[in-house]
C-alpha cells in the first residue's frame, strides 16, 4: 500500500519537474534574448536560436543540480522556501527584463501557482498567488515613467484573480486527494477495532525496522502478547464484551509503550510490539509494565477467571547478529510467549536458548554443543510437536532444578540432556513419530532404541559423555522395568531420574494422536501413585511440590493496588 501511494506521489514530483524544467526554460530564454540585443550585432533570428541553446544547456545544468540536491516531499521547509525563492527571482527577472509592465512572460507565474500548489498544497499557491499579484499590479501601478496605471493593469488584475482561483480550486483538490489517501493508508493498516496497526502493517514495519537495524548495527526488541483465558473470557462475558477489553488492553499497551514502538493486533486475541533501538533489559521492563497494567485493569466478570483477573502473557525476543532476517527474531518471541504460557501464565518470558544461558562454557564444550544444536534443529524442523515438548521439558527442568537446589555443574547437565533428549528419534521415520494407530512390534522396538542412538550420537562429541549416559537412562524405571536396560533404584542417575519425571508430566498433560491429554493436577496425582514403581520416590516427591509451587502463583500476589 504505501509502496503504491509512494510510487503515485513520485509521478505527482515527476510531472512536477517537467513542468518546473519547461517554466525555467521560458524563463532563461528572454533573459538571454534581451542580454543579446544588447551585446550582438547578429539578426533577430540567429539570436533567438542562441537565446534557445543557452536557455536549453543551462537548463541542463540547473536541473543536473537539482538532482543532486534531490528534493523531494519531505525536504526540510527553508530548503523548499529557497527553492520557490529562487524560482521566483528568475521568473521575475524574465519579466522584468522582457518588458516589465508589458512583458510577454507574465504567465510563467503560473507554473509556479501549479506546481507548488500541487506539490505542497493550497497555502503554498496562494502565497505564490500573491506575490505574484503584488509584483504583476505593483510594475504596472509605479514603473517610473509611466503616466498613471499602465494600460496592462486590467488584464493583470484578471490574470491575478485567476492565479487565486487556480490554487485554490487545485489546493482543494489535493487536499481531498491527500485525505483520501490517508484515509486508505489508515484502513490498510489499522485495526478497526482496537485502532492499533494491523498485522499486515506489522510484517512491513517489522521488514522496514530490520533492514535500518541491522544496517546501524543496532538493537531491535520484539514484543509477543496473548491475553489469557480468553476464549473462556468470551464464554461468560459475551464476545460484545470480549471486545471491549480488547480495545481496553490496546489502549494499555499504548499508554506503557513510547511513542516510536510501534504496537500491533497480531491476531485475534494477540498483540505485537515493535521495539526499535532497545536492548533486552529495556523490553523486559516494557513488557512487565504491561502485564502489570493489564493484571491492575478493573474488568468486569474477571472474578470468573481461574487467575481472578483478567491478565495476559507476553514473550521477549531481541534481534541476533546471526539472524537471516526478522522470521528468526519472530520464532524466537513465539517461543518466549509459549513459555510464558506454559503451567500458569500472566507471565513475561525473555527468550533465551539454552545453549546461551551458560557463558562460563569452556570453548571445547561450547563446540560441542554447537555441533549437537544443529541435530536439534533438524529434529525441530521435522516434527513440531518433539519441538515444543523438548522446550516444555527443558521448562520443567529448570523449575525443578531451582526448586531442588540443584549445583550449577548439575543444572546445566540436567538442562543440555532435558534438551538433548529425543534426540535418538532422529533415525525413526516421521510416520511412526507421528503415527496414532497401534505401533506394529518392529516400530516398538524402533522406538525403544532411541534412548541408546541419543547415547551413540552424544557420545561421539568430546565432552558429552555424562550427558550420553543421562539421556540413555531416561526411559529407565525405578522398578527396573524400563529400556533399555532395565536398571532400577540407584543405578538411575538422579539427573536421569528427574528427566524422567519432566518428560513424562509432559507428555500426560499434552494431546498425543493415541491419547488425550489429563489436567496438571491429574498428572502430578499419577506421578504421585507411580511413585516409587515408575519413578525414584524422593525426586517424584520434589518434582510435584516444585510444579504445585509454581501453580499455586497466579501473579496476583503481585497485584499493586
Ligand atoms: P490461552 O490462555 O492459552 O491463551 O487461552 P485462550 O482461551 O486465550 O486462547 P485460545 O487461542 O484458545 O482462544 C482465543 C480466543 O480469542 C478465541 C476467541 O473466542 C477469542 N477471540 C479472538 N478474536 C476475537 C475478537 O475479535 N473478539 C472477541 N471478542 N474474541 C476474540
Ligand atoms: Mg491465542
Ligand atoms: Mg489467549
Amino acid at each position: 500500500m504505501e509502496k503504491l501511494i509512494q510510487s503515485k506521489r513520485d509521478t505527482f514530483n515527476a510531472i512536477c519537474y517537467v513542468i518546473k524544467a519547461l517554466a525555467l526554460f521560458f524563463c532563461f530564454y528572454p533573459l538571454f534574448d534581451e542580454f543579446f540585443q544588447y551585446s550582438a550585432k547578429d539578426s533577430a533570428s540567429q539570436m533567438s536560436v542562441r537565446s534557445m541553446v543557452i536557455s536549453f544547456l543551462l537548463l541542463i545544468l540547473v536541473l543536473s543540480i537539482w538532482l543532486v540536491l534531490q528534493p523531494n516531499q519531505t525536504m526540510k521547509t527553508w530548503r523548499r522556501w529557497l527553492e520557490i525563492s529562487v524560482f521566483y527571482g528568475i521568473c521575475f527577472a524574465s519579466i522584468y527584463f522582457s518588458g516589465g509592465y508589458n512583458s510577454n512572460y507574465k504567465f510563467l507565474f503560473i507554473f509556479m501557482v501549479v506546481t507548488y500548489t500541487i506539490q505542497y498544497g493550497m497555502k503554498y499557491g496562494l502565497i505564490i498567488t500573491t506575490a505574484a499579484a503584488t509584483t504583476l499590479l505593483g510594475m504596472d501601478l509605479f514603473t517610473p515613467g509611466v503616466e498613471g496605471v499602465s494600460a496592462s493593469f486590467q488584464s493583470d488584475f484578471a490574470m491575478s484573480i485567476m492565479f487565486g482561483i487556480i490554487s485554490y480550486i487545485l489546493g482543494r483538490y489535493v487536499r481531498l486527494e491527500t485525505e483520501h489517501i490517508n484515509e486508505l493508508m489508515r484502513l490498510a493498516n489499522y485495526d478497526g477495532l482496537t485502532n492499533l496497526f494491523n498485522h499486515r502493517y506489522f510484517h512491513e514495519a517489522m521488514e522496514r525496522q530490520w533492514k535500518l537495524t541491522q544496517e546501524n548495527n543496532g538493537s531491535i526488541a520484539l514484543l509477543m502478547m496473548d491475553i489469557d483465558y480468553f476464549k473462556m473470557y468470551n464464554d461468560i462475558c459475551g464476545h460484545q464484551q470480549g471486545d471491549r477489553i480488547l480495545t481496553l488492553i490496546a489502549g494499555l499497551i499504548r499508554e506503557n509503550t513510547r511513542a516510536d514502538d510501534v504496537c500491533c493486533r497480531y491476531g485475534g486475541e494477540e498483540f505485537a510490539v515493535i521495539l526499535p533501538d532497545t536492548g533486552v533489559d529495556e523490553a523486559g521492563m516494557i513488557a512487565e509494565r504491561i502485564r502489570m497494567a493489564v493484571m491492575n485493569a478493573e474488568v468486569e466478570g474477571e472474578e470468573y477467571l481461574p487467575n481472578r483477573c483478567l491478565t495476559i502473557s507476553l514473550g521477549v525476543a531481541v534481534n541476533d547478529r546471526d539472524d537471516a532476517n526478522y522470521n528468526e527474531m519472530l520464532n524466537r518471541a513465539d517461543s518466549a510467549l509459549y513459555r510464558a504460557k506454559y503451567l500458569r501464565k500472566n507471565r513475561v518470558e525473555t527468550y533465551q536458548n539454552v545453549f546461551d544461558r551458560f557463558e562460563d562454557l569452556d570453548e571445547k564444550t561450547k563446540d560441542a554443543l554447537l555441533s549437537v544444536r544443529g541435530l536439534v534443529g533438524i529434529i525441530n524442523v521435522r516434527d513440531d510437536y518433539t519441538y515444543s515438548h523438548t522446550e516444555r521439558v527443558v521448562f520443567c527442568c529448570d523449575l525443578a532444578a531451582k526448586y531442588i537446589g540443584l549445583t550449577e555443574e548439575d543444572s546445566r547437565a540436567l538442562l543440555i540432556s532435558a534438551y538433548m533428549h529425543d534426540i535418538g528419534k532422529i533415525n525413526i521415520p516421521r510416520e511412526v513419530l507421528i503415527s496414532n494407530g497401534r505401533l506394529k512390534e518392529e516400530e516398538w522396538q524402533m522406538i525403544k532404541r532411541h534412548p541408546d542412538a541419543g547415547k551413540t550420537i552424544l557420545g561421539q562429541i568430546a565432552g558429552m559423555d555424562a550427558i550420553a549416559e543421562i539421556v540413555a537412562q531416561h526411559h529407565e524405571r525405578y522398578d527396573g522395568k524400563g529400556y533399555p536396560n532395565g536398571l532400577s533404584g540407584d543405578q538411575i542417575h538422579p539427573l536421569a531420574s528427574i528427566l524422567t519425571l519432566a518428560d513424562s508430566f509432559d507428555a500426560m498433560t499434552n494431546d498425543r494422536p493415541y491419547q488425550a491429554r489429563r489436567s496438571y493436577k491429574d498428572a502430578l496425582e499419577e506421578i504421585r501413585r507411580c511413585s516409587g514403581r515408575q519413578f525414584n520416590p524422593k525426586y517424584a516427591a520434589l518434582f510435584i511440590e516444585a510444579i504445585e509451587d509454581e501453580l499455586s502463583k497466579d501473579g496476583s500476589d503481585l497485584r499493586k493496588t
